[in-house]
């Protein structure tokens, strides 16, 4: 089975993908660190972000692997040509790079068919922006999940606080509210809920509401225990 989280910047998606995949037993995917762990790699080897040729290249020939930390049933480090990138994936220089180097549709293409390839194996938690629209169309549960910006800004703002990573709100609000826009109206796979997907605005919820809300629309669909 194959439940798609979908949603902006900020909106809860990891947490509550985590929380989800952990009850129900199932893997995990942060599509969002694998477009970040690209633009990390085009950084590090100083190819421009508007090159969609070399972007693409190194999307396809660089290898994005996952790992975990001991104690830890899901995966919470990750790789890309055998560097660990998992701290450099979330500095403010990557949050600014990683929209546009998304953008691109051969990057896109080269991320995806990783995406449907695990998927394929396993059942998933899948989190990102295109994934009930574009990777599993066919997913059986697809959730988009939303909340206000500043909301958002605020739970990001204190994530990175315990990250010991920069925690200004200004800067992170400003920072999700660029990406929504530049994610929304992108030409290629743009930030949208599914026609199917249930959305849940998480802005006033708390984060056990929303898991268990979602935990009971996959329990519904084939009686998962
Ligand atoms: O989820 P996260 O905020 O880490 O995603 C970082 C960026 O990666 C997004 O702002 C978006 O530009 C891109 N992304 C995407 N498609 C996905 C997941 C993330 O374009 N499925």
């Amino acid at each position: 089975m194959i439940i798609a989280i979908d949603g902006p910047a900020g909106s809860g998606k990891s947490t509550i993908a985590k929380m989800v995949a952990q009850i129900l037993g199932f893997r995990y995917l942060d599509t969002g660190a694998m477009y970040r762990a690209v633009a990390v790699r085009a950084r590090d080897l100083e190819v421009s972000y508007d090159d969609s040729e070399a972007l693409c290249e190194l999307a396809e020939r660089d290898a994005i692997e996952f790992g975990f930390n001991e104690n830890e049933s899901l995966p919470s480090r990750i790789f890309i040509a055998g560097k660990e990138v998992t701290d450099e994936i979330r500095c403010a220089q990557i949050d600014k790079a990683v929209s546009p180097v998304s953008a691109h549709q051969a990057v896109r293409e080269a991320l995806v068919a990783q995406q449907r390839e695990l998927g394929r194996r396993d059942d998933y938690v899948v989190e990102g922006r295109d994934i009930g629209t574009v990777v599993f169309p066919d997913a059986e549960v697809k959730v988009f999940l939303t909340a206000g910006a500043e909301e958002r800004a605020r739970r990001r703002a204190a994530q990175n606080r315990e990250r010991e990573i920069d925690f200004d709100y200004d800067r992170i609000l400003a920072d999700i509210i660029r990406r929504d826009d530049y994610d929304t109206n992108r030409l290629h796979s743009p930030l949208m809920a599914a026609e199917d997907a249930h959305l849940i605005d998480s802005t006033i919820m708390t984060i056990d509401h929303v898991t268990n809300t979602i935990v009971d629309l996959a329990r519904a669909v084939d009686g998962l225990e």
